[in-house]
């Protein structure tokens, strides 16, 4: 989702110093962000029909590549070892240095993912060290659980745990009403898992609803965290500080882009970027050019304007008020965040509204902005006003009150 790449480090803002440790540049073609379904029609047929990465070829050439073909080249990318025990299925997802394909082991003929990273690259040597790291050390309900390992000199395969109810935009999509309760629930799943992982001392730095996957198709699947390729886990002795600059751009905290020592309080704000997209389908900090974007970031310069805020509890605005704090120090923990009264109460005044409509209203109008030329979206964006100071202070001045209700009610 936002400039459709994933894991990019980009051209740092004249303004702002910039360490570029990670620069990778993804695949450009479908497996982009969250629009894709829009643009070119059902998500999985384009997932499983994407060919090998185009190099210097069209893609869309390339697709008419014959099926049998494009699999037979994934195929041979595994290790005997590999496909003595598991039978290759198709190709699920694809990242900066990985293919994710559905496989099923062929004594129980159950079905798992398998992530294949390049490890010939410092950079995917690097994804594939925190990934493995931080996967072989947890478990959790919310977390996909890493089965087994299989290392060659060029790749390494983590056999996971598959899941297959597609990423977190896919459902609020296909699913056709999505309510403030339904957006709590999600959030009180991935609250847990990063309640859990910055327990153990584990930033996930890279959270985003693509890398946020439901278990099975079914209407009360969980949710679950994956792609730790851009985890820092902190060894016994360590302070927490970190200071490796990375992340999505569209997510990355302010403290990350003034190279400031941060802490998983990163993971905070990323969580207040995706409760701002759950709720709207919009992104809060926006624009093709990095150094506007870097610069709304680091004012922490976004608005409730446009549907469908009006229609949007006070409750569920002071939420993402409080987690897209430019200030770490101020901005709530998982702990905190999953005792707020929004999320605690899930059924606010408002709550029950079907916000989808407006949701999708919004992706599709993104969709359609995305063809048109720079000049009208930059008209459109830069129309865009801060919040006001007023309607924070109404806000602050309405959960105050709702506070002191839940308490009396809760001590009487
Ligand atoms: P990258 O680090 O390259 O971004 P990810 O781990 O995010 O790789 O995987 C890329 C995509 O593959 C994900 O966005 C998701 O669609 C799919 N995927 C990853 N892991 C699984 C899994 N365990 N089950 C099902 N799909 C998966
Ligand atoms: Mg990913």
């Amino acid at each position: 989702m936002g400039c459709g790449t994933s894991k990019v480090l980009p051209e740092p803002p004249n303004d702002v110093h910039l360490d570029l440790v990670k620069k990778v540049e993804p695949y450009t073609g479908y497996k982009t962000d969250i629009y894709k379904h829009f643009i070119k029609g059902d998500g999985d047929a384009i997932k499983s029909a994407i060919p090998s990465p185009p190099c210097h070829t069209n893609p869309y050439v390339e697709q008419q590549e014959p099926r049998k073909n494009r699999v037979a080249k994934y195929r041979a990318k595994f290790d005997p070892r590999v496909t003595a025990k598991y039978d290759i299925k198709a190709l699920i997802g694809r990242g900066s240095f990985s293919r994710v394909v559905r496989v099923e082991h062929k004594a129980t003929k159950q079905p798992y993912a398998i992530k294949l990273i390049e490890t010939k690259y410092r950079e995917g040597r690097e994804v594939c060290e925190s990934e493995l790291c931080v996967l072989r050390r947890v478990r959790h309900t919310n977390i996909i659980q890493l089965i087994e390992v299989f290392e060659t000199q060029e790749r390494v395969y983590m056999v996971m745990e598959l899941a297959t109810g597609g990423e977190l935009f896919d459902r609020i999509i296909a699913k056709g009403s999505f309510t403030e309760r339904d957006a709590t629930r999600v959030l009180q799943m991935v609250l847990d898992g990063v309640k859990y992982l910055h327990t153990l001392g584990i930033t996930h730095r890279d959270l985003k609803p693509e890398n946020l996957l439901y278990y099975h198709p079914g209407m009360d699947s969980k949710i679950m965290i994956t792609d730790f390729g851009l985890a820092s886990a902190r060894k016994k002795g360590d302070d927490c500080l970190m200071k490796t600059t990375c992340g999505t751009p569209e997510y990355i905290a302010p403290e990350i882009l003034i190279r400031k020592p941060y802490t998983n309080s990163v993971d905070m704000w990323a969580l207040g970027v995706i409760s701002y997209i759950l709720l709207s389908g919009t992104m809060p900090f926006e624009d093709d050019n990095r150094t506007r974007l870097y610069r709304q970031i680091l004012k922490g310069k976004y608005s409730y304007s446009g549907e469908p805020w009006p229609s949007v509890s006070n409750l569920a605005k002071d939420f993402i008020d409080h987690l897209l704090t430019v200030d770490p120090s101020d901005r709530m923990t998982a702990l905190q965040a999953l005792k707020h009264p929004w999320v605690v109460s899930m059924a606010a005044s408002s709550s029950m509204k079907n916000l989808h409509r407006s949701i999708s209203q919004n992706l599709l109008k993104r969709a359609s902005s995305r063809c048109q030329s720079t000049k009208s979206a930059q008209s459109t964006r830069s129309s865009r006003s801060t919040k006001s100071n007023k309607s924070r202070r109404v806000r602050e001045r309405e959960l105050r009150e709702l506070n002191l209700r839940y308490q009396q009610q809760y001590n009487g």
